[in-house]
């Protein structure tokens, strides 16, 4: 039996054991997925056990970087991002894993939204946004503008990672007045339940690029979504990422493939769950 979970400081009403109940339905596997929140004075004394008694588990806010230093090996992409999300254990040897990277990747792919040799921008310089933009950077994106409500305040590290990515960071304004593309992403919390009426950008703007896709996965369709879809953009909700992402997990747990078509059949489940 697998013992999988996810790890965090506060965790709320997590979609996640939902997902995974699903994942491990499809697959025919008998495991449990926890819920365990731990608190930033007790992670140094927690993960020592978390690794002792688990087959692998998830990792969010706020430990995707503190955790790296208790694990045996990083995957290249993860190392590159500076986070993981997904810790494998395998008998003593520990392995993290960033599959928000091939979340995302992965509903560009479902969503048919090519980025090769295009102009993308990303809104955010959050957590979350570091896996889109490397991802955009290895999928070929010719351009990635990363937008910023403070680009002057971006910390040296932060820019040192833009640069690695070949993108470059640009103020709400530039983004309004010069943005078109191929693809718009909003990696900001701008527009999340309860506060769906926020939107980043205006409808102008989103009408100026063929596809959106919003990490935002509650409400499904925010409004940015719904602007997209309106103007006749393509558009993905984040709500796909956040189960792909869980799928790759999956995958590496289980030491198996699973079929991108099951995204959808696991979206509509847990959308009702919302
Ligand atoms: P975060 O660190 O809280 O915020 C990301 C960035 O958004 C911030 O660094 C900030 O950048 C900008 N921002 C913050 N508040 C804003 C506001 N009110 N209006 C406009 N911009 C604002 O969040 P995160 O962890 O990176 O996550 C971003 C979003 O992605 C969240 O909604 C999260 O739920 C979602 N997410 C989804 C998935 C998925 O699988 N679908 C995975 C991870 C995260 P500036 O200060 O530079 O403007």
């Amino acid at each position: 039996m697998m013992k999988l979970g996810l790890i965090g400081e506060v965790l709320g009403h997590s979609l996640s054991p939902d997902i995974h109940r699903e994942i491990l339905n499809y697959t025919g596997t008998s495991g449990t997925y926890e819920l365990i929140e731990i608190p930033k004075d007790q992670l140094t004394s927690r993960i020592p056990e978390l690794i002792r008694t688990m087959d692998g588990f998830n990792v969010t806010i706020p430990y995707k970087v503190d955790v790296i230093p208790f694990l045996s090996r990083i995957d290249e992409p993860a190392q590159r991002i500076g986070a993981i999300n997904t810790v494998v254990i395998r008998d003593d040897r520990t392995a993290g894993y960033n599959t928000d990277y091939e979340g995302f990747r992965d509903t560009l792919r479902l969503f048919d939204m090519p980025v090769k040799g295009k102009k993308t921008a990303v809104m955010g310089t959050g957590g979350a946004s570091r896996a889109v933009i490397r991802c955009l950077a290895d999928e070929g994106a010719s351009d990635i503008r990363v937008v910023s409500r403070h680009p002057e305040k971006a910390a040296p590290d932060y820019q040192a990672f833009l640069s690695a990515c070949g993108a470059s960071l640009i103020t709400y304004d530039q983004l309004e007045n010069e943005g078109e593309g191929a693809l718009l992403v909003n990696a900001t919390p701008c527009g999340m339940f309860p506060h769906t009426e926020g939107m980043p950008v205006s409808a102008e703007t989103i009408s100026r690029f063929t596809s959106a896709v919003d990490l935002i996965y509650n409400p499904k369709e925010t409004r940015f979504l719904k602007t997209a879809r309106e103007a006749g953009c393509r558009a993905a909700s984040g709500l796909y990422m956040l189960v792909i992402q869980a799928m790759a997990s999956e995958e590496y747990w289980l030491d198996r493939e699973l079929p991108i078509e099951m995204a959808q059949d696991i979206v509509e489940k847990v959308e009702k769950k919302l």
